[in-house]
């Protein structure tokens, strides 16, 4: 398919944001031999050399912060506070990388008298990024850094959903970068599999849903290229009986669940709450969020909730939340709306807290991905543990407590790639810190010096000390004794 894809802001769908040209497979071909060409040059260069292109970059995009800020919140829905956060978070690690990269991609030399050892840390190729829509600029970058430092090509294909910021942010970092670099290439499926499958292409770099990443992982497997596949979640919220209900603590808890319109992989899916003090905490609640949550249009002064960012989204969660009262859930409405918003314009779904549902209704065992959170009970700690970890999905959780030990003995219980004490979801993240998922919610790192590590191959070159100087050494098929 070739064309142009077009988006409409999904708070006023009468308007039309832009549109960006869609590749057919014959142009992301152009794309990775130009980009494959252009990674030949880059990896001969000196890391030194490439962080300071990678500083560059950043300083080319950093004065466009708050247009770009606004084109994405108008493609996405995200409010502008947090497309703002996210462009500001992404030119921060970008910075970061440049600063780690050096450290964590050095040779490693190791002379003694077992004999010599150079481990050297070699990029892959061409990365293909393939990212979401819900976060597309700071996914993108969480590849596009470690993987240009370490001193691949990089070509991002963005979702159809949210192509515009990222393609403008792209096309500003490639400015201060050698030609074809790094590139962009818009598309649905088609421009996909032809990227994926690519025989040119050394990784693939996936952030997305399960669904996807099967079919990604399947094409990429047609050439044995390696895969990092960061997917979704479906997170629990521990709250230990002494956990903090004061309206700080759970203003916090509010918004990890329903920032982006709970559009987050790491958004707070499950909340389980002692028995004792479950209608303690569903008040303390609702009163923090008639504090922080304000439903509205994206770019309008103190609105913290959008919509979603589609009419098939938005029908799917009012769908969820309908199947769990009709399983005798009970569905409470969560915030205010702001008055100036004309909520018929939009794919706006009324955020929701749902009491009483069975653990097996969909809105509690599958990742609901929206504004709409289920409340459980629990009595014992090793149950809740062993419900927390229910599921095929591990990629993060939350343990709430006034005791820090007690939260984090409970946290080492959790089959979670990232558990947040007394926070949840983007609050509880650092540069530092490795992120992704167990079990089905993918493999591999972002941030922290594994999340630079995972776009470089450690090769070795190896001198015996027992062939040295002459020496005889073991038998010619031997193996060694260390
Ligand atoms: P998606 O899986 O629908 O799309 C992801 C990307 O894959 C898009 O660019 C899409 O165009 C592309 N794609 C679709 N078919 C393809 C194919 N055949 N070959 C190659 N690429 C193809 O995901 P989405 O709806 O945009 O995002 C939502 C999901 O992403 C949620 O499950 C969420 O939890 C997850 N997510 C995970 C993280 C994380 O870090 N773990 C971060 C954000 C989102």
């Amino acid at each position: 398919m070739t064309g142009r894809i077009t988006r409409h802001n999904p708070a006023r769908l009468y308007e039309l944001v832009g549109t960006v040209p869609s590749a057919a497979p014959a142009r992301v071909d152009a794309v990775v031999r130009a980009a494959d060409a252009a990674q030949r040059t880059w990896a001969r260069t000196d890391i030194a050399e490439r962080v300071a292109a990678l500083r560059a970059a950043v300083d080319a995009v950093e004065p466009e912060l708050p247009q770009l800020a606004e084109l994405l919140a108008r493609e996405s829905g995200k409010v502008l506070a947090d497309c703002r956060g996210e462009i500001g978070f992404a030119l921060t690690f970008l910075r970061w990388v440049a600063d780690q990269a050096p450290r964590v991609l050095a040779d490693t030399a190791l002379d003694d008298a077992a004999g010599r050892l150079l481990l050297r840390r070699r990029p892959y190729g061409v990365v293909a990024a393939i990212t979401p829509w819900n976060a597309p600029i700071i996914l993108s970058f969480l590849k596009i850094a470690p993987a240009l430092a370490a001193g691949n090509a990089v070509v991002v294909k963005p979702s159809p959903l949210a192509p515009l910021a990222i393609d403008r942010t792209v096309r500003l970092l490639s400015s201060a970068l050698p030609d074809a670099l790094l590139q962009v290439v818009h598309g649905e499926a088609e421009a996909g599999a032809a990227l994926v499958g690519h025989p040119l292409v050394g990784k693939v770099a996936f952030t997305g849903g399960a669904a996807t990443a099967r079919v990604v992982a399947a094409a990429a497997a047609t050439q044995t290229t390696p895969t990092v596949l960061e997917l979704g979640g479906n997170d629990p919220v521990l709250l230990l009986d002494d956990a903090d209900l004061s309206p700080e603590p759970m203003r916090r808890l509010v918004m990890a669940s329903y920032a982006t319109s709970g559009q987050v992989c790491m958004a707070a899916k499950r909340l389980y709450v002692p028995e004792t003090r479950h209608d303690e905490f569903v008040a303390a609640y609702l009163q923090a969020a008639d504090e922080v949550l304000c439903l509205g249009d994206p770019l309008a002064d103190g609105v913290s909730m959008g919509p979603v960012v589609t009419a098939e989204a938005a029908a799917r969660i009012t769908g969820l939340v309908a199947d769990a009262v009709a399983r005798g859930g009970r569905a409470l409405p969560v915030g205010r709306a702001d008055p100036g918003t004309d909520l018929r314009a939009g794919h706006f779904v009324a955020p929701t807290l749902v009491t009483g549902v069975p653990e097996d209704a969909p809105l509690v065992a599958e990742e609901q991905f929206g504004p709409t959170v289920p409340v459980l009970t629990y009595r014992d700690a090793d149950d809740l543990v062993a419900r927390a970890n229910t599921g095929e999905l591990g990629l993060g959780a939350s343990v709430w407590s006034a005791d820090e030990e007690r939260a984090f003995a409970v946290a080492r219980r959790l089959d979670a790639g990232f558990v947040f004490v007394n926070t949840h979801n983007r609050t509880g993240m650092a540069l530092r810190a490795p992120f992704g998922g167990v079990k089905r919610s993918g493999y591999g790192r972002e941030y922290g010096d594994e999340g630079i590590a995972e776009y470089a191959q450690t090769c070795v070159v190896h001198a015996p000390a027992v062939f040295r100087a002459g020496g005889a050494g073991a038998a010619a098929n031997a193996y060694p004794s260390s």
